[in-house]
């Protein structure tokens, strides 16, 4: 994606190509018009088109060039806080919605899949979230506790469960999540573009919105070649965001993460590690993730960026603690590597914003957005299509110091080894 290996990585080369698009040129006129083609705007559009809405979704540079191109493919069905949190955070009644509508949205994901026939390697065989020692055990199995009075199916796995699941002994034990899985991300991307296209909706690539007036009680977005007036806008560019709407680029602490994709692993090793295929990340604060693809490439990700001195660094340490995790791969090449930006808000909890008349948006998934991205982009479309009245509450927040955390985590990478 636009000549650069850092951006999109295995991702890039491995995806089924886009569907056909082109930059906006000249004037249309729209029911509404989208802001960004990750999973929410696609899955906005994919909804509204399906209504028979006229839909026109705009995006800067190529379908899935945010967060969605570029994530560890894990669709999550938790939340990084613990439900217990969240319905403090938001309240009993908005706080279990948000629960249960999130905790259903693997499922909707999946299901999505299915309807369109998308071409991007689901596997639904469940996460597991990996316990690092004695306070990593009881983080999940608090968890699991809250989860379970909810009626999720998750479980602590014991340690020795988790080392013949993982083929690793380095966890004192994990929650296994069955409603999850994992997604090639960019792939899935790409078919939902083709499934939003296939159901009525245009989509134009390079095509940067740079400016938006109203008139008349029509929204005007301008690109570089062209405009559309719609009567309502969905503004989906979350932590990719900048003009006209930039506060949801604002109000998120932007953090680099990074994966590394070995080259295919040996059938031996692909029969030991993973066999189940889960996806994977552990309970420490500066995180790891692992997962296969479908080839048998074993995808490991942390937080930081691959620019500067962060690549050499983080690389290092990838290799370092892939070893240390599996002592058995033995001597690792890393067949592609790439990065992008999670953007985090205060609470880790997503927001909905009316930014203007008829104007909404929800960003902020915290670094896991494809099940929100899909679940929250049908919210939307609803919400447009006058089908719910329902608004989440939205504070605005301060935008905070990012450069400290790219730096914070090459620090910990170089230094700590394998915290
Ligand atoms: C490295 C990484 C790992 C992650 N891992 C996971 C994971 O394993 N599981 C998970 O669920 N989530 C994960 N996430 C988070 C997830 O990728 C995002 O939450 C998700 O992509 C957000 O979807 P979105 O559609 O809202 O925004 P994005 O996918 O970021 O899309 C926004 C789009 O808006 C476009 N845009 C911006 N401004 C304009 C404009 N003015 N005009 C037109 N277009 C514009 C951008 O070019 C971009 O394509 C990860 C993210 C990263 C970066």
């Amino acid at each position: 994606m636009q000549n650069d290996p850092l951006s999109h990585g295995l991702w890039e080369t491995s995806a089924p190509p886009p569907p056909p698009t082109s930059p906006l040129t000249g004037r249309v006129k729209a029911d509404v018009a989208i802001v960004g083609c990750g999973y929410t705007g696609l899955s906005a559009a994919l909804r509204l088109a399906e209504a028979g809405a006229k839909v026109v979704a705009l995006e800067a540079v190529e379908i899935g060039f945010g967060g969605a191109g570029r994530n560890v493919g894990l669709v999550n069905a938790g939340m990084w806080v613990m439900p217990r949190e969240v319905v403090k955070a938001l309240g009993p009644d908005y706080g279990e919605r948000t629960l249960s509508l999130l905790g259903g949205a693997p499922a909707e994901v999946f299901e999505t899949i299915d309807k369109c026939a998308i071409d991007c390697d689901p596997v639904r065989n469940g996460t597991l979230h990996c316990a690092v020692g004695a306070s990593g055990l009881e983080e999940i199995e608090e968890r699991a506790r809250q989860l379970g009075e909810r009626g999720a199916p998750v479980r602590v796995l014991s340690a020795a469960e988790t080392a013949t699941r993982i083929g690793s002994k380095a966890y004192a034990g994990a929650l296994i999540d069955m409603r999850a899985g994992t997604i090639q991300p960019l792939a899935y991307a790409r078919g939902l573009a083709r499934a939003a296209i296939a159901a009525g909706a245009a989509i134009h690539t390079l095509s940067p919105v740079g400016a938006a007036e109203r008139t008349g009680g029509l929204w005007t977005l301008h690109t570089g070649n062209g405009a559309v007036a719609a009567d309502w806008i969905v503004v989906a560019t979350d932590a990719y965001g900048g003009a006209p709407w930039p506060q949801t680029r604002r109000e998120q602490i932007r953090l680099p993460y990074f994966n590394f994709a070995t080259q295919p692993l040996g059938a031996d090793l692909q029969a030991a590690i993973l066999p189940g295929r889960e996806g994977c990340w552990d309970t420490r604060k500066i995180l790891s993730s692992f997962r296969f693809d479908r080839a048998g490439r074993m995808v490991f990700g942390s937080f930081g960026a691959l620019r500067g001195t962060g690549l050499p660094i983080h690389r290092a340490w990838a290799k370092r603690a892939l070893n240390k995790i599996f002592p058995r791969i033995g001597r690792i090449e890393f067949e592609a590597q790439w990065y992008g930006m999670i953007g985090m808000t205060d609470n880790a909890l997503p927001r909905f914003h009316r930014l203007a008349e008829n104007v909404v948006t929800v960003c902020g998934y915290n670094g896991r957005g494809i099940r929100p991205g899909t679940v929250f982009g049908r919210v939307l479309a609803d919400y447009v299509l006058g089908r719910t009245a329902d608004e989440p509450d939205a504070p605005a927040l301060p935008s905070l110091r990012e450069a400290y955390y790219e730096a914070g985590a090459q620090i910990a990478h170089a230094v700590g080894a394998w915290l």
